[in-house]
């Protein structure tokens, strides 16, 4: 059995991790981590996550409980999973990490623990959209050198705090990647007043915030007289829960290294 520890236990992610984790046989919930002085510490984190008592209380501390899990699941925020990750290479734990919003400096810091945990790391766990970026390399490599522009639209909930979401970067990236553009010099993150007409190889993104909305990503490949649009629509958070679980299993036989989703579907 891998012993599984989720940090924000609390969060939007972290209660439906509860349900997710506790469906997938080889994984057993060990640890439920709150924000430090959180008056949730000490609640039962099946009650936490409207499941019933499970008969484990929810710690406000990871280090308290290091000794409790083997798998920590960390959908939470930038600083708090860098930490997470310094306390997993100090006692030789695996990490799966969720979170979105990194900066550059914050990933090159992420990256740096490669060497010293086996983690995986995606920024949408789900296996629809790992299928829609394989999906998005292909297209790319058709249509993008042959006169199709390339937008990506993404849409989220209104809770959401950073901007665009790491899925629609993630597919800006693979897109790039495809036709050998970079995505530092052609990305296109704003386009407000007399900005002039869209260049050709620049990869546009757009962004809304409302609502309930779980997440939405369409791709456009537009040029005149047709566009094709791949478009992903998650309808429930247990759908990225599911990917984490899945992860978190197979995490558990692994070498220290970086992983991500394609490497957990067997998509590369
Ligand atoms: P949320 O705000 O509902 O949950 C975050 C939780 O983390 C909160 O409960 C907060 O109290 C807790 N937290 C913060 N600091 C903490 C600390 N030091 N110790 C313990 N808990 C702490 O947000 P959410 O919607 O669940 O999203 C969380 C992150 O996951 C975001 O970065 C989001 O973009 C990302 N996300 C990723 C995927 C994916 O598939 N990779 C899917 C959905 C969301």
């Amino acid at each position: 059995m891998t012993r599984i520890a989720i940090m924000g236990v609390a969060g939007r992610m972290g209660r439906t991790l509860v349900e997710a984790v506790g469906a997938v046989e080889g994984l057993t919930l060990a640890a439920g981590i709150v924000e430090s002085g959180s008056s949730l510490a000490g609640v039962d984190i099946g009650e936490l996550a409207g499941q019933g008592r499970l008969g484990v209380v929810a710690s406000d501390s990871l280090a308290a409980v290091v000794d409790d899990f083997d798998v920590v699941i960390d959908f939470t925020a930038p600083q708090v999973t860098l930490a997470n990750l310094a306390l997993c290479a100090e006692h030789g734990k695996r990490m799966v990490i969720g979170t979105t919003g990194f900066t550059p400096e914050q990933l090159e810091q992420l990256d740096g623990y490669r060497d010293s945990v086996p983690f995986v790391f995606a920024a949408n766990m789900s296996s629809g959209v790992n299928l829609t970026l394989k999906l998005l390399e292909t297209a790319a490599r058709a249509l993008g050198d042959a006169g199709y522009d390339i937008e990506i639209i993404e849409a989220h909930h209104r809770h959401k705090v950073d901007a665009p979401s790491g899925t629609a970067l993630a597919m800006g990236e693979a897109v790039a990647h495809a036709i050998g553009r970079d995505l530092a010099t052609h990305g296109v993150f704003a386009r407000e007043g007399q900005c002039g007409p869209r260049t050709d190889k620049e990869i546009g993104f757009a962004t809304v915030r409302a609502g309930d909305i779980v997440g939405e990503h369409t791709v456009m490949f537009a040029t005149e007289g047709e566009r094709i649009e791949i478009t992903h629509k998650a309808s429930s958070r247990m759908t990225f829960a599911k990917g984490a679980a899945r992860a978190a299993e197979w995490l558990s036989g692994r070498e220290v290294g970086r992983y991500d989703m394609q490497d957990v579907l067997g998509l590369k």
